[in-house]
């Protein structure tokens, strides 16, 4: 077996071990048993808020919600409703003033390379490395491999999301599409417990966007990590997410729950997906009779 196949066989065998294996039952993974419900990531009571001297702004009101291990779970809701200020507090970077998040039993207290975000921006890769080098940083970083090894990984990557003949390219170099991929490589290649993407394809050409939501879904068929997802686009909310959580606007709360497993790229434009787009559509923009 090729080095780089061998590396495949490492990274399938280790996402297995997390219970990945078999992606129509949610069952947790046995190393990540004690949370009570067998969620991966339980998010409780979550409400967040931003202090300065002169006010303080709610941005989510006591949400809740469970992300089980190599499910694609999506919040999605009007700008300014409070996502990325969810996905940053699982991230570890927003405190709660009221809730908690859990990952595999342990409540969540500051960042840590088990959770890793892919932005919107596209200057997220910091431009005098190359991509290669932007793939392995993390990895060096953290001290999760020596260099060679990095190397070896950050390359299996790239070749993942078709960026291996830009490995010495330096991201001016690269659309925007491409660099969202070595921001994908990057973030995978540091194998978190949950991958958390922030509007990642909000700021590319609808085509390019399109692709982009095909390449994510067939590395989730290859890999089963697990996905927090945020997006304000309806569409994209059902082709990506198994299941998605509707917020309020400001400050977002819960709304409802929508199953979307039935649905991916192919049922674009079909009846069933009108018709659960329609409804999602209604659920976040018409206020119920009061
Ligand atoms: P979304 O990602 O859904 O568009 P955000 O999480 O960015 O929403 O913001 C939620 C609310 O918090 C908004 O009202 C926004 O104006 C406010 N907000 C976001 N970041 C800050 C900040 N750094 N300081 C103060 N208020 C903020
Ligand atoms: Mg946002």
């Amino acid at each position: 077996m090729s080095s780089a196949g061998a590396l495949i066989g490492t990274l399938r065998a280790s996402h297995a071990r997390r219970g990945a294996a078999l992606p129509d039952l949610h069952t947790p993974a046995a190393v990540s048993a004690p949370a009570a419900t067998g969620a991966l990531l339980q998010v409780r009571d979550l409400s967040l808020e931003y202090r300065t001297p002169q006010r303080v702004v709610r941005a989510t009101h006591r949400v809740s919600f469970d992300v089980h291990e190599a499910e694609r779970f999506v919040l999605l809701g009007p700008s300014g409703c409070g996502k990325s200020t969810l996905l940053k507090s699982v991230a570890g970077f927003v405190e709660p003033v009221q809730g908690q998040v859990t990952l595999a039993g342990r409540p969540v207290r500051g960042p840590g390379p088990d959770r890793i975000v892919v932005f919107q921006e596209f200057d997220q890769l910091p431009p005098w490395k190359t991509v290669r080098q932007n793939v392995m940083f993390p990895l060096l970083a953290s001290r999760t491999l020596g260099r060679a090894q990095a190397e070896r990984r950050a390359m299996h990557w790239l070749e993942r999301v078709g960026l291996a003949a830009f490995a010495d390219a330096h991201p001016h170099e690269l659309s925007g599409g491409m660099k969202q991929r070595v921001a994908i490589a990057r973030a995978l290649a540091m194998q978190p417990r949950v991958l958390l993407m922030d509007e990642p394809f909000a700021a590319l050409d609808a085509l390019t966007r399109r692709k982009m939501q095909e390449e994510l879904l067939a590395l989730w068929e290859e890999v089963r990590f697990t996905l927090l997802f945020v997006t304000h686009s309806i569409e994209e909310a059902l082709v990506v997410g198994h299941r998605v959580a509707l917020l309020s606007p400001h400050p977002g709360r819960m709304r409802a729950e929508i199953n979307a497993h039935d649905f991916g790229i192919a049922s674009q434009g079909g009846e069933a997906f009108q018709a659960a787009a329609q409804r999602i559509h209604h659920l976040l923009f018409e206020t119920a009779p009061s």
